[in-house]
Order: structure tokens, then sequence, then C-alpha cells
């Protein structure tokens, strides 16, 4: 009787005694460890690898296993802000400054004395070195968290009192009806408003707002006005909105604070983007508070940055849902980084030289075959709507889309017209070699002979 030989595969307690999958433990976790030792064991009751090469396959498997399986990612859409990619990559400075945050770090003391200091103060301090017309700045945990602070602290107060007569309600936020927008899928901005309990006061149409719009329900006794920048749509044809100018001055009179919620965080006016407001162009235009996500168009993690006056930013530190919204420490050290390198990733591939891309492209061509197509990069993220970038593509059959996704590195690229398009306007250049051999292994895949 020959000897069964799935009865020579190492038993589970053994491997785990290993003492690299011991090591393998601690990082990625026992159970993490198990299921590929349990994977390795399956294989080879299935015959695919021998009972002698089992333990070979899991210290394989353990080595090539990330700490969290959020798996990087080589961004061939061309498309800048990808919300599914997890928006703006990290500069090398920021990257290197949450690693260096990531242990105890002095984020709210202040080493000379010993003595608790306020907290992220670098951090604030590099943002209002980058906007000159704000007198003082707070980063909490994103956009909309920004949005749900102002609308609370500066547009709260008691809801309408509706007894019939002509009293006056105090308190509530004014917006313009053309901004009333959605952002991501079904998050809506009035329901974010409302959901803390301040009372909306809706004006003007959907396509046009006039300022006695606003000035009848400042007069009504409205807290704060929110101008939103509508960064996912553009409305054109017979159109009118008030400019933060203008609101601004009419704020004033009813000393009632305007926040202007500008979305991309661009810190200011970029000729690529000519639609796109900045920080500093709406505070110079007179906003109390500016409103705008850390990792759009600034290109830095994940926050929600508020500049403004020093009261009115003062206003909002003292509110206490400012506590449930703060930044934790990796943001703070993120986003000084950010702010204090200059050039982020998320720039440079915004001005990315199309000549330049061509190069690469054809570069890449050479190496794994397809055609190079004229295509147009896209900011995304809900910026420069309808912006084109102008850049240029592989397409390649599109079979190949859903192969590259799965292949190490992962390579997403866009799936338009019955072509797999590679866009290298997001890929790092030191990436390139690494998106042809992930290329060229989908071929083989495939079953092409690539
Ligand atoms: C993106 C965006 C937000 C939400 O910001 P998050 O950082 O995603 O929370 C709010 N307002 C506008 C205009 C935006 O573009």
């Amino acid at each position: 009787m020959v000897e069964d030989p799935r009865r020579a595969i190492p038993r589970t307690d053994r491997l785990m005694e290993h003492p690299q999958l011991i090591a393998a433990s601690r990082t990625l976790g026992r159970s993490v460890v198990l299921g590929l030792v349990r994977a390795a064991q399956d294989r080879a009751r299935r015959g695919e690898i021998s009972a002698a090469e089992v333990v070979d396959a899991v210290l394989e498997a353990a080595g090539s296993q990330r700490a969290s399986s959020l798996t990087p990612v080589l961004n061939a859409t061309g498309v800048i802000i990808h919300t599914n990619l997890g928006r703006a990559p990290l500069s090398e400075p920021a990257r290197q400054a949450l690693a260096d945050a990531a242990g105890y770090v002095d984020v709210e003391l202040d080493l000379p004395s010993g003595a608790r200091s306020r907290r992220g103060a670098a951090a604030r301090a590099a943002l209002l070195a980058r906007c000159r017309h704000a007198d003082d700045a707070l980063i909490v945990n994103n956009g909309a968290a920004a949005l749900l602070l102002a609308a609370t602290a500066l547009g709260g107060g008691p809801a309408a009192v509706t007894d019939g007569h002509h009293h006056c309600s105090h308190g509530g936020i004014v917006i313009s009806r053309g901004e009333f927008i959605e952002i991501g899928a079904g998050f809506r901005l009035s329901d974010l408003i409302t959901a803390a309990g301040t009372q909306l006061r809706e004006v003007g149409t959907t396509n046009r707002t006039h300022p006695e719009d606003y000035a009848q329900a400042l007069a009504a006794g409205a807290g704060c006005v929110l101008k939103v920048h509508p960064s996912n749509f553009a409305l054109t044809g017979f159109t009118a909105s008030v400019a933060t100018g203008e609101l601004a001055a009419l704020c004033r009179e009813y000393a009632v604070p305007l926040i202007v919620d500008v979305g991309s965080g661009l810190l200011e006016a970029d000729p690529v983007l000519p639609d796109e407001p900045s920080i500093d162009g709406a505070l110079a235009a007179g906003a109390d508070a500016v409103i705008a996500s850390g990792d759009k168009l600034l290109g830095g993690p994940q926050a929600g940055l508020i500049l403004g006056t020093g009261e009115t930013i003062a206003r909002l530190a003292r509110h206490p849902l400012a506590r449930a919204v703060r930044a934790d420490k990796l943001t703070l050290a993120a986003i000084e980084a950010t702010l204090r390198a200059g050039a982020s990733p998320v720039h440079a591939m915004l001005h990315a030289d199309p000549a330049e891309l061509r190069r690469r492209t054809d570069a890449l061509a050479a190496q794994v075959g397809g055609t190079v197509v004229a295509h147009d990069g896209r900011v995304g993220g809900g910026g420069g709507t309808g912006v084109p970038l102008p850049g240029w593509a592989l397409a390649l059959p599109e079979s190949f889309a859903a192969v590259l996704r799965t292949g190490d590195p992962a390579v997403l690229p866009r799936v338009h017209d019955g072509s797999c398009l590679i866009d290298l306007r997001c890929i790092p250049t030191d990436q390139d070699p690494a998106l042809a051999n992930a290329i060229t292994a989908a071929g083989h895949r495939l079953g092409n002979g690539r």
C-alpha cells in the first residue's frame, strides 16, 4: 500500500512554532499567519505543491503580507483626487512626518517648559504662513466636520418660533438654493447642517440668487451666511449669484459672520483651474471663516481646514463640538509637512508637462506594446469640474483591466470605449518600471504571450 503523501504535510502547531512565523505573528497577528498556514496546507492537499514545500510557501506568503490589508495601487486613471483611492497621495516629507508622529510626540506639550501647549500649534503656524489673509486657523477631522462645526457654532440658536405672528427667529444659517449640493454618494450638505439642529434658511432659486434674498433672511434674524463653492457641477445659462465680496459687505451690515466653503483647498489661485476659488482669495474678499478639505488640491491628509478672523476661529474652538471633530496627531504632522514642503504630488500631477507624459507613454508602449492615444486627465474629487488636463494614455485591450487590478503591484486603469487606458499622470516616475512589469505580467496571465 502506498503511503498517502498528504500525511507528510507539516501539522499546524509545528508550523506555527517556526521562529519566522512566531515573529510574523507579532506583526501580522496570529490569525492572519494561521490563515496563511492553512492556505499552504490546502495547496499541498490539492497537490499544487509538495509537502516539503509547505514551510517555504508559508514563509514566502508571510514575507509579502502587509501589516494592514490596504493594498497600494498605481493610479493609472488620470484622475488626480481619486476618492476610491484615498484622494491625495502624500509627499515624501508628509510620509516621513507620519512615521515620526506614530509614537509619543509633543503634540500638546512645550518641551522646554514642560507645560501643556496649544494642540497642533506648528500645523496651525504652517497654515497661517501660507495664507496671509488669515488671523487664525483650526484643523479638524475633514471638510464635512469643519462645515458641521461652523454651521452649528455660528448658525446655532433656537429654531424658528412660528406662532403665526411676525416674530423674528434668531439663528439659522442662510444658503442659496443654487449651492445646495450633494458632495459624495448620498452626502448632502443641507442634511449635514440640519442634522446638528441648525435651522436652514434657503434663499433664491436654483439658478438665480440676489443680494435682496440674503438681506431678507438676515433681516429675519439669521445667525450666519454660508457660501458654498458648487465644486462638482457648474450652472450655466440664465444665472445669478452674489460674489463673496458683496456678501461680506452685507454680512457686516447685519453683524453676522460669512462662512465660505471653497471645498478643494487651493491655497492661492491657480491658472490651470480658473474657476476654482482659493482660500486666500475668499479671505481677501471678506469671509470670516473659510472651509476647505486637506486631501483635495492642497495635497495633504484627510483634514478640514478652517481659516479666518481671530474672533470667528475662537468661537469655533470654544464650541463643544470642536472636541468631537479635532484632528489627530498624525493628521497634524502630515498637514504641517505638506505645507512646509511647498509643492505637493497633487500640484505636480496637475501641472504635469504633456510632452513629458508623451515621452513616458511612448517608452512604456515600446516596452509592452499597445497604442498611444491622446487622453485628458481630470482633477477629480469634485474639483475643477469639466477642466480637461491634456495628456496621453496607452490603450490596451479591455481584458487587461481586471487582471491589472488584481496584479502585484495593483494597477487601476481607466476602462473606456472598450479599451483599457493607462494614463501616467498620477504614476510617480520612479514607478514606471514597476508599471511596465505589471502590464507584462498581465499579458502573460491573459495568455497572449506579450
Ligand atoms: C469635498 C467637499 C466637502 C467635504 O469635505 P470632506 O473633506 O470630503 O469632508 C464640503 N464642501 C465642498 C464644497 C467640497 O468640495
